[in-house]
């Protein structure tokens, strides 16, 4: 793996979060963007190297809004950059992780993106990202 690409963070409103964390980081928020296959809208912050994630259920069945009922606000994954996500996948595979979908799926900012089940990472759902073809999305406007 790479580096820590980003931290996601399960908020109930990004409305709310956004100020929140502009405020904490002394860093605008350079781009939100919805992933209808998640259920979610993300705010992005970049700190160095790494960004910060905020997630916003936008379905009450979405991941997040489970999430969010369960355990409330708080940390909810952390994502590795890797150079060959399909290798990666392969390589965990075979040392017994269970992967969440089989096939690299479409993440925000411009990611293909694989889930690790917590239950075999000490809890923490772990998302293995990869930069898709093409260099990184500019964005939408918010
Ligand atoms: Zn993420």
């Amino acid at each position: 793996m790479l580096k820590v690409e980003h931290i996601g963070i399960a908020v109930r409103s990004l409305e709310e979060s956004v100020p929140l964390f502009e405020k904490l980081l002394n860093a605008a928020c350079y781009k939100t963007e919805a992933v209808a296959s998640e259920n979610v809208s993300t705010a992005f912050f970049r700190q160095g190297e790494t960004k910060i994630e905020l997630l916003e259920s936008t379905s009450p069945e979405g991941v997040i809004s489970r999430y969010l009922d369960k355990k409330g606000e708080g940390i909810h994954h952390i994502a590795f950059e890797v150079a060959d996500i399909r290798a990666e996948m392969a390589r965990l595979q075979a040392e017994g992780f269970q992967l969440l979908n089989e096939m690299p799926k479409d993440g925000a900012d411009n990611k293909l993106v694989c889930f690790l089940h917590p239950k075999g990472t000490n809890g923490v759902l772990i998302e293995l990202c990869q930069e898709k073809e093409g260099g990184p999305s500019q964005g939408t406007p918010s």
